[in-house]
Formats: structure tokens, sequence, C-alpha cells
């Protein structure tokens, strides 16, 4: 298994996606967030919806805003509707993605 460089637990699976963080060829780098898996359809990719507060200067107070994007859904991750995940931007994966799951911080569910 590799280091990825941020604090987190490894999955506890194993799979042989070579775009895995843990156990592909996949590096990832700069920025990371939490957020919610909204949509578990695609083939090993997810939807994570961020939700993030934007401070309007205007009004003096701050705005809730969300943003969704694309990230790869390693198999031993498997993440699903309603998980809170840990994505981290890597290389483009394909056209819509270049973030990647690199662990799921709470199951849907779980208290
Ligand atoms: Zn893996």
């Amino acid at each position: 298994m590799r280091e990825i460089g941020l604090r987190v637990h490894p999955p506890a699976e194993k799979c042989d996606d070579p775009n895995c963080p843990w156990h592909g060829h996949l590096k990832i780098h700069g920025r990371y967030f939490e957020g919610i898996v909204v949509s578990d359809k695609g083939k090993k990719t997810v939807v994570v919806e961020r939700q993030y507060y934007h401070y309007l200067k205007k009004y003096e107070r701050y705005e809730l805003r969300r943003s969704k994007v694309h990230a790869h859904n390693p198999e031993c991750i498997d993440a699903k509707v309603g998980d809170r995940v840990l994505i981290a931007e890597t290389r483009p994966i394909s056209k819509t993605e270049s973030w990647v799951v690199v662990a799921i911080t709470k199951r849907a569910g779980e208290r």
C-alpha cells in the first residue's frame, strides 16, 4: 500500500484499479476537500457535492454555495450515495474527472 500524503485511513479492501491512489499509480496533488456523494450511477465514478460559505461584503453575511465535481471511485473504496468522502485533486482521468475519492469519512446512515 502506498503512502498518499493525507492523514486518512487506508481502505480495508484491496483492488487492482490502476487509477486507485492506494493500489494503483495515481498520484494526488493540490487541493482536497470533503463532500457528500450525490450520485453513484457512473461506473467507478461518483458525483460529489461540496457546500461552502461565500462571504458577501455588501450584505456582511455568508451565503451557502454548492459545487459538484465528478470523482473517480476506486473499487476498494466503492463510495455510495450519502457517504461523506474525502476527495483529492489529481491528473485528469477522463474528460470530466480530475478528482479521486481517497477515503470515506462517514458512511451513509452512520451517526
Ligand atoms: Zn484500491
